[in-house]
């Protein structure tokens, strides 16, 4: 058991470096051969990675994270979601998730990509999300009550975006996608899970004093696909956890 365990987080992890290398070079405009043909190399200095060097999150940790010939640092970006997409692919596998939530994941692990690496996301892409939740709703997932109260948030955020713009509307439609796929409990802690790790992660920001409060713009899409992850994981148990908590007070 092991031993699948373990395969099953170096195959997430591949899949993760083998995203990010295609993603990297579709934005830079690489054309079809070379996409898949050309072996991956520094951006610096050109050098070809060995073999070794492409193992995903070993490789990083071998050459510490620079390029070996150049010394050019490597994005902590890579090995981070290399392991964040390994770590999901063992947990979904232990957890025996539906297939269609792998696919979900790995959609999100692509829009976290631009709105981490870009700070913006291609509104085709958003769409494209957002009818794929939607097909899976009405195949896997269908409930009335999955979709009410996403379109009671959508609602609440639009009307609050009127008053003070504190919401994408990229943000808002990947909510209510993600939305559709969970019981209404789940949407719940999963979007107040995502709120409460995106303030940590900027409290922390703001400590380093690596942003100033004016004008900070924090990518809310990778939170989310985090929340999401854990909610659709334990999202039942926190959520029956907390009332519990709440009524012994
Ligand atoms: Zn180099």
């Amino acid at each position: 058991m092991i031993l699948i365990n373990i395969w099953m987080f170096f195959f997430g992890a591949a899949v993760a470096s083998f995203l990010n290398a295609t993603l990297y070079r579709l934005e830079k405009g690489y054309k079809y051969p070379e996409i898949i043909k050309q072996g991956s190399h520094c951006e610096n200095c050109k050098k070809i990675l060995k073999w070794w060097e492409l193992i995903p999150i070993i490789g990083y940790l071998l050459i510490r994270g620079k390029c070996p010939k150049c010394g050019e640092k490597v994005n902590v970006y890579y090995p981070l979601s290399e392991l964040f997409l390994g770590t999901i692919f063992v947990l979904f596998f232990v957890y025996a998730m539906p297939w269609y939530l792998w696919l979900v994941v790995m959609f999100l692990f692509i829009l976290s990509y631009f709105d981490i690496k870009e700070q913006a996301v291609y509104k085709d892409l958003i769409h494209v999300f957002l009818a794929t939740t939607l097909l899976f709703y009405f195949l896997f997932a269908f409930d009335i009550s999955n979709i009410i109260l996403p379109a009671i948030f959508a609602i609440m955020i639009i009307i609050l975006n009127l008053i003070k713009k504190s919401f994408g509307t990229g943000d808002l439609l990947i909510l209510f996608g993600l939305g559709v796929l969970i019981s209404w409990q789940q949407y719940l802690v999963m979007f107040w899970l995502g709120i409460i790790i995106a303030l940590l992660y900027s409290l922390v920001l703001l400590v380093s004093k690596k942003i100033s409060l004016k004008g900070a713009k924090v990518p809310m899409i990778p939170f989310f696909s985090i929340s999401f992850v854990i909610t659709v994981l334990y999202g039942e148990q926190i959520y029956y956890y907390l009332l519990n908590f709440v009524e012994i007070w």
